[in-house]
């Protein structure tokens, strides 16, 4: 794969449109395109739903959460205002169910969850955060202005669910199914759920949409869409972040750019 390619890919994927993407290979880590024109790959901004991916881990490894384990969401409170009804964290992940990890958050609590986000190396590890059960819902979600992560964070987020923790501390090698659970649901929403646009590659990809409320007070939203490929022996991880954009209708079809580039599936 030529870096030219993938550049050239990038810059296509993101006309007309202030935005990163950062690719890096899985297996060492190693950053092989970050295009990156306006200078925001380092800037600090909310995740949205791209942090449920964290939060799904929370719950499943501190045993909130298992496969069978169903919440309902009747719309309120969720971006699908008719409600997805009874999900499992698989179909949470596809669909971006809020109230799902609302609940998963309410149920953890700040605390714990603020210790995953440090352990997933989000957050500046020697400053002091203080944030309230009341704040758990919306962090769990990745919508809370406190909470603000960078698409290189986020980058490093995907590599460790790609590695299945071997890139992260040594504390998440032993989570292997937990990882192949989320692995599941990231895989669904690129074939039913947020991410579905990427349903007719060639190359299987597991990923996960976000669309958030930009912090700077502009009526408007940032698309995400964080991922790897391909599904079942990961050689590249990626974070697509478009600026007044959504994950579905932007970054997905971006990301979908980058994918076919990579993989040669013209
Ligand atoms: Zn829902």
């Amino acid at each position: 794969m030529s870096p030219d390619r993938l550049e050239a890919a990038a810059e296509k994927a993101l006309k007309g449109k202030v935005g990163t993407i950062i690719v890096a290979d899985v297996k060492n880590g190693k950053i092989l395109l970050c295009y990156d024109p306006q200078k925001i790959a380092a800037k600090k901004i909310q995740a949205g739903s791209t942090l449920k991916i964290i939060t799904a881990f929370a719950a499943l490894t501190k045993g909130i959460s298992n496969a069978e384990r169903k919440i309902n969401c009747k719309g309120a409170g969720c971006w699908y205002e008719l409600g997805h009804g009874p999900l499992n964290i698989i179909e949470a992940l596809s669909f971006s169910c809020n109230n799902h990890f609302k609940e998963l958050g309410r149920e953890l609590g700040a605390k714990k969850l603020l210790g995953y986000y440090k352990a997933f190396g989000l957050l500046d590890l020697d400053k002091q955060y203080y944030f309230s059960n009341k704040e758990a819902a919306g962090m769990a979600i990745g919508e809370n202005k406190d909470l603000l992560v960078s698409p290189l964070d986020m980058l490093s987020v995907v590599l460790t669910f790609a590695s299945r923790g071997k890139t992260q501390t040594p504390k998440f090698r032993n989570h292997g199914a937990v990882f192949d659970l989320i692995r599941e649901g990231m895989h669904e929403a690129t074939i039913l759920g947020t991410a579905r646009a990427l349903r007719d590659l060639k190359v299987r990809v597991a990923g996960k949409t976000g669309t958030v409320a930009s912090s700077d007070g502009l009526a408007a939203t940032n698309g995400w869409f964080v991922g790897y490929a391909p599904l079942d022996n990961p050689l590249i991880a990626l974070v697509v972040f478009v600026q007044k954009g959504q994950g579905y209708s932007h970054a997905v079809p971006a990301a979908k750019k980058i994918l076919k580039a990579y993989f040669s599936d013209e």
